[in-house]
C-alpha cells in the first residue's frame, strides 16, 4: 500500500537542512508521497529508514534505461498528468524501424542517414535517438547480422522485434551483448520463457498486450525479480494505443496501481506515412516513452521530433539562452551590434535572418529572464540601465569602435534614454527580425 506524506515523514531526519531542494522534511515527505520525488534526494536518510521505506516509497512509474553504458536512454518515471502541473521529465526516445529483410548494404544506408538526420532547432540539434531492429526476415541469421551492423555503425540503443524468442536471444547474447537492448517479442509468449530470455540476455524486457494482461505479466515477472520493463498496447489502431496509454498514466499516478507503472512502447504503423507520423506526434504529447516508427523522410520525422521537443520544455520557465554577445561570421571592430532579449524564440530569429544577410554581426542577447523583447521592456527587465551593463559586461567598447547599437524597432521609445546611459549611438532597427537584412544592407552602411 502506498504511504502518505506523514508515513514518509516519520521517518525523515527532520532537520529542514534543505538538500533536498525543499525548504522542510515535511514538504519533501509530501513531494514523495505525490510520486513527485523519490527518497534518493535526501541525502541524510539513515540506512535503516531507507530499508523501513523500501519499495513503498518509489516513484509510481519505474525509471528505465536502456542502451549501451556510453550512450544510454532513461525513460520513465513521470510524475504528472499534465505538464502545466510540473514538467515532463524524460523525453519520448524515437527509434526509426529497420527491417532485417534487407540485405547489409541496405542496412549500412540506413545507418548512413539515420547519422544524417539532424535538426537544428532553438538551440538544440533535433535527432531520433534509436533503432528498432524488426525481425522481418523471420531468420535469426539474418536478424543477428543486421544487429551487428547497426551496433557497429550506430551504437545507439536498439528495441529487437521479433515473434521469435530464439532471434531475440541470438541478437541480445551475441552482437549486442552488453548493450542493454529492448526486446519486445511480438508473439505470445509464456512469462517463464520471457523470463529466461531477459536473464540470460541481461537486457529488458518489453510486455505487450491489453491493460489486463499486460498488469498479470508484469507482475508475475516482477516476482521473478525483473523489473526492467516497457509495457506496450502492441500493435493496436492509434485510438486503443492512446488509451492504453492514458489510462495507464492513470493508474499509475492517481491510484498508484504498480502493476502497470512502467513506461510504454508505443508503435505508429499506420500504412500511410503522414497518418503514422501523425499518430507518433500523438504518442508523444500522450505518454509515449518510446515510439517506434518509419518517419525516415525529414519531413515525416521533423514534425515528431519538434513535437517532443516542445512537449519536454518546463511551460513554467521561458526557453532562454545564454545571455551574452554572440558573434555571427567573422565578426570586426566595424561590425554591427544588434540587441535583443535572450528568450530563445527572439535571439533564434534575429540570428537566423543575420546569417541569411551574409553581414557578419554581434548580437547582444540581454538576461531578460527568457522574456520577449516588449514583455521584458513592458516589465522593466529590458531598459537602458540592464542594457548597458550586459554591454560594459561583455566589454564591448573595447570590440566595437563605431560604438553604434541597434535595438529592436518595438522599443524606439527606449533610444534616446539608453543614448544618454551608455554613451552609445542609437540606431533603430526593425519591428521584425525579417527586416533585418534589408536594414543591415542600407541603413547600416550610410549610418
Ligand atoms: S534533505 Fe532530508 S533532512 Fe534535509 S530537509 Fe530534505 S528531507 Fe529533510
Amino acid at each position: 500500500m502506498a504511504l502518505t506524506g506523514l508515513d514518509i515523514y516519520k521517518r525523515l531526519p527532520k532537520t529542514n537542512c534543505r538538500e533536498c531542494g525543499v525548504p522542510t522534511c515535511l514538504a519533501f515527505a509530501m513531494r514523495v508521497a505525490a510520486g513527485q520525488a523519490t527518497m534518493d534526494g535526501c541525502p541524510r536518510l539513515s540506512d535503516e529508514a531507507r530499508a523501513e521505506l523500501g519499495e513503498a516509497s518509489a516513484p509510481p512509474q519505474r525509471l528505465v534505461k536502456m542502451g549501451p553504458e556510453q550512450n544510454p536512454i532513461e525513460v520513465g518515471q513521470e510524475t504528472v498528468l499534465f505538464r502545466h502541473d510540473e514538467k515532463f521529465h524524460h523525453p519520448t526516445a524515437v527509434a526509426l524501424r529497420v527491417s532485417d529483410a534487407q540485405d547489409g548494404n541496405a542496412i549500412r544506408e540506413a545507418c548512413t542517414a539515420f547519422k544524417a538526420l539532424g535538426f537544428p532547432r532553438v538551440g538544440q540539434v533535433l535527432t531520433a535517438q534509436m533503432i528498432a531492429l524488426d525481425n522481418e526476415s523471420d531468420s535469426v541469421e539474418k536478424f543477428t547480422a543486421a544487429a551487428e551492423i547497426i551496433a557497429k555503425e550506430l551504437a545507439v540503443p536498439m528495441v529487437l522485434m521479433s515473434r521469435k524468442l530464439d532471434s531475440l536471444a541470438a541478437a541480445a547474447t551475441g552482437p549486442l551483448t552488453g548493450a542493454r537492448p529492448v526486446l519486445y517479442c511480438t508473439a505470445d509468449a509464456s512469462v517463464d520463457d520471457l523470463a529466461v530470455l531477459a536473464e540470460k540476455a541481461a537486457a529488458l524486457l518489453c510486455v505487450a498486450g491489453s491493460l489486463e494482461s499486460v498488469a498479470e505479466r508484469v507482475e508475475a515477472l516482477a516476482a521473478k525479480g525483473i523489473k526492467n520493463v516497457l509495457i506496450s498496447p502492441g500493435d493496436a489502431p492509434a485510438s486503443a494505443t492512446l488509451e492504453f496509454m492514458t489510462r495507464t498514466r492513470r493508474a499509475t499516478l492517481k491510484k498508484k496501481f504498480r502493476p502497470l507503472g512502467y513506461p510504454v512502447l508505443a508503435v505508429a504503423a499506420a500504412q500511410d506515412a503522414t497518418a503514422a507520423a501523425l499518430d507518433a506526434c500523438a504518442y508523444v504529447c500522450k505518454y509515449a516513452a518510446v515510439v517506434v516508427c518509419n518517419a525516415w523522410e525529414p519531413y515525416l520525422l521533423l514534425p515528431i521530433l519538434t513535437t517532443r521537443q516542445n512537449i519536454y520544455t518546463d511551460p513554467q520557465k521561458p526557453v532562454q539562452v545564454e545571455a551574452k554577445v554572440y558573434d555571427i561570421g567573422e565578426v570586426g571592430p566595424a561590425s554591427p551590434l544588434l540587441v535583443t532579449t535572450n528568450f530563445s524564440l527572439s535571439y533564434y530569429a534575429v540570428e537566423s535572418e543575420v546569417e541569411a544577410s551574409r553581414i557578419p554581426c554581434r548580437i547582444l542577447a540581454v538576461d531578460t529572464e527568457g522574456t520577449s523583447v516588449l514583455t521584458s521592456w513592458a516589465s522593466d527587465k529590458l531598459n537602458p540601465k540592464t542594457i548597458t551593463a550586459a554591454l560594459k559586461a561583455a566589454g564591448m567598447e573595447n570590440e566595437v569602435k563605431h560604438r553604434k547599437l541597434v535595438i529592436p524597432g518595438l522599443v524606439a521609445v527606449m533610444a534616446a534614454p539608453l543614448a544618454e546611459e551608455s554613451g552609445w549611438e542609437v540606431l533603430v532597427g526593425p519591428k521584425e527580425a525579417s527586416g533585418i537584412g534589408p536594414f543591415l544592407k542600407s541603413e547600416w552602411k550610410v549610418a
